[in-house]
């Protein structure tokens, strides 16, 4: 892990340890893609997660381009954060039998991942800002912005589609509470229908 060792003495290291710890992140990130894109049964999900594969190789390529920028080499540090995330995404889906249940699952796992990366990259830029590392703030941003775009995107998909079939029982439960009302307005707004 090596984050609470003393080897980290000034901001400058700071930012590095935090560049080689979403480098490592994003690698790991390239590795477990391809899991999620396998199990999702939905094809617009499938779709946008293997366009964030190819996005996320490309996002790799440009933390190389900082690191040149910076005068170092590309190096990974152990990010526990991202080793957790994907550890968790692997025992939720693995307990997941139905399979629309599954794709609601699987984006909020890759939703918990976005967010890891959205915040990392907010705080590299204003890192990276306040150093004077100017040149590489572009290329952060854009790494930040097709993460924010990539979290857009499944929430799209989430609650515009995925969930709802997931929540297959919503139309029997709607019903059954029909049968139930006294009169036709009735319990419209308790939200519980909702789901
Ligand atoms: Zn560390
Ligand atoms: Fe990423
Ligand atoms: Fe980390
Ligand atoms: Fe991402």
């Amino acid at each position: 892990m090596g984050l609470f060792t003393k080897d980290i003495k000034s901001m400058k290291d700071l930012f590095l340890h935090t560049l080689q710890d979403v480098y490592y992140a994003e690698n790991q990130i390239v590795k477990a893609l391809p899991k999620l894109i396998d199990q999702a049964t939905n094809r617009e999900l499938a779709a946008g997660l293997r366009n964030h594969l190819h996005e996320t190789e490309n996002q790799v390529k440009r933390l190389e381009q900082v690191f040149e920028k910076i005068g170092e080499s590309p190096r990974g540090v152990d990010c526990p954060a991202i080793d957790g995330l994907i550890k968790e995404a692997d025992g939720v889906t693995g307990e997941v039998d139905d399979k629309k249940v599954l794709d609601a699952a699987i984006i909020g796992s890759a939703q918990a991942v976005e967010h890891y990366e959205i915040s990392r990259y907010g705080t590299l830029i204003a890192w990276a800002e306040e150093l004077g590392h100017n040149e590489v703030t572009r290329l952060l941003n854009a790494n930040l912005r097709e993460e924010k775009a990539a979290d857009r995107t499944l929430n799209t998909l989430a609650e515009n589609k995925v969930n709802r079939r997931a929540t297959g029982y919503r139309t029997a439960a709607a019903r059954s509470s029909g049968t139930s009302k006294r009169s036709g307005a009735v319990k419209k707004r308790s939200g519980r229908v909702k789901r």
